[in-house]
């Protein structure tokens, strides 16, 4: 096992794999720059493509002997415009616009097809749809069930297939579709870890995916509704983790209110305990530059500070022309900001106490033990992954080494805040797994003879939710 695979920090990276990104060199660069999960987008590319850049992660994953983290993205009801007969067409603010549930006649200057017989349902004269991410505003003046004239508030160009958001309105639409249920099916059959369910508007949502998933992969929710804002404390209470999707989020709500957004759920997730990704354009520019802008390292900076688990790469990483520099600057980025004193105050001010409950005592006294004796590292043997999940939840000052015979939970944690999961046996006693403990941080790279470490663990061994053990050794 490699020490040089060891991160220097405690937020994780997620990377969206895509056409940049898609041979074996890449996506071994971008591990070896910081990239501890990668997110295979399933709003564009074919099955195949996604099962080829899986088992090339699978295949390095195995070649370096770390476990990697793969994150499924289902596209989600994402409501699109038809295509065009003559290429993109240009909208000037006044012009009239005509939207229509016509799939069979391609768009021109003068109308589009939306093949979405819900939203026609759900609009009302003065309604807003914004297209292409919000750059495009049309106000409905006319409609009815399976029509709308409107009239183009902001112009700008459109195009086959974009994106359209209707701001406000609760649609009724599950956040599952046809095409995301086909999705699921592949990606549970090939074996992914966490599975990012798009749009999700209230907690059934996450209820319903639960009873397909059957415990298979660990559900994020992607926040990116108003609705879904709502509801926040329920939705997170019945996820496993959350995403900040700042992007639809963006053009669902005024873009200036997403930032107070962020910061309320980055909290959630941290008194909950839930893993949380911020998402989005952090650092856009870079999908043409080799540098980001200083806003946007900023950007990147404030997640940290505020304790989110992860930041993610999209287009940077799947489609821009740095994709490996983009990791690499994000991996500098956290690697910087938390090593500023002012971090650790950060964190500490923003942290919530415990549950009363025997995982969430072990992990607060690992924590106390941790900064009183300085150790080297925390260790967390778990099964379920719960108990490393409860003492990340702390965010103590030491390295949480997350030890667990099952690879599924060695792969689900790479996404967790400070843990560095490692695969190992079974252990049958105290002393067995104090020594693989000790073993383990050492090879690892986090500890040397004579150091301290302090290790947590549910007896009887291999029952999950028995936390009930802190054990204090010298390796
Ligand atoms: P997407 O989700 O990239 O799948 O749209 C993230 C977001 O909306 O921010
Ligand atoms: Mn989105």
């Amino acid at each position: 096992m490699s020490t040089d695979t060891r991160r220097n920090r405690n937020a994780k990276i997620v990377a969206t794999l895509g056409p940049a990104s898609a041979d074996r060199a890449t996506i071994e660069a971008l591990f070896h720059a910081g990239a501890d999960v990668f997110r295979l987008n399933f709003s564009h590319g074919t099955h195949e493509d996604h099962k080829q850049r899986l088992d090339t992660i699978r295949e390095i994953e195995r070649d370096l002997g770390r476990p990697i983290s793969v994150l499924l993205d289902l596209q989600g009801p994402k409501l699109r415009v038809g295509t065009f007969a003559d290429g993109p067409i240009q909208l000037a603010a006044g012009d009239s616009f005509r939207l229509d549930l016509d799939r069979n006649k391609a768009g021109d200057k003068t109308r589009a097809s939306l093949p979405h017989p819900e939203i026609f349902a759900a609009l009302t004269e003065g309604t807003d749809l914004l297209l292409d991410d919000g750059r495009v505003r049309l106000r409905v003046e006319r409609c009815g069930a399976d029509f709308a004239e409107t009239r183009v508030i902001n112009g700008g160009p459109l195009s086959d297939r974009k994106g359209v958001n209707v701001p406000g309105v609760v649609l009724p639409l599950s956040a599952l579709t046809e095409k995301d249920r086909k999705d699921l099916d592949f990606g549970l059959t090939l074996g992914i870890d966490w599975i990012a369910l798009s749009f999700v508007q209230r907690p059934e949502d996450i209820r319903e995916i639960k009873e397909i998933v059957k415990g298979r992969a660990g559900i994020c929710a992607k926040l990116e509704k108003p609705a879904a804002i709502l509801s926040l404390d329920e939705i997170v209470a019945e996820t496993d983790a959350v995403m900040v999707a700042r992007g639809d989020l963006g053009v669902e709500m005024p873009a200036e209110q997403v930032p107070a957004i962020q910061k309320r759920i980055v909290r959630a997730c941290r008194k909950a305990g839930k893993p949380v990704i911020v998402a989005t354009q952090m650092l856009e520019s870079m999908v043409s530059a080799p540098v980001p802008t200083r806003a946007e390292a900023s950007d990147v900076a404030t997640a940290i500070y505020d304790g989110a688990d992860a930041v993610m790469l999209s287009a940077e990483s799947a489609s821009g022309k740095y994709p490996v520099e983009a990791v690499s600057m994000m991996n500098s980025i956290i690697t910087q900001t938390e090593a500023d004193p002012h971090y650790r105050e950060a964190i500490e001010a923003s942290h919530s106490a415990p549950r009363a409950d025997l995982a969430d005592a072990i992990g607060c006294a690992m924590r106390r033990v941790a900064g009183l004796l300085h150790v080297a590292a925390t260790v967390a043997y778990t099964s379920s992954g719960y108990s490393a999940l409860r003492m990340a939840r702390e965010r103590p000052e030491a390295p949480i080494i997350g030890m667990t015979p099952r690879l599924a939970t060695a792969r689900r944690l790479a996404l967790v805040w400070g843990v560095h999961s490692v695969l190992c046996n079974e252990v049958e006693s105290v002393p067995e797994m104090s020594d693989l403990a000790c073993q383990t941080a050492v090879k690892e790279g986090f500890g040397e003879a004579g150091q301290t470490i302090v290790i947590s663990a549910g007896m009887p061994f291999g029952t999950s939710g028995t936390t009930n053990l802190l054990r204090i050794a010298q390796i």
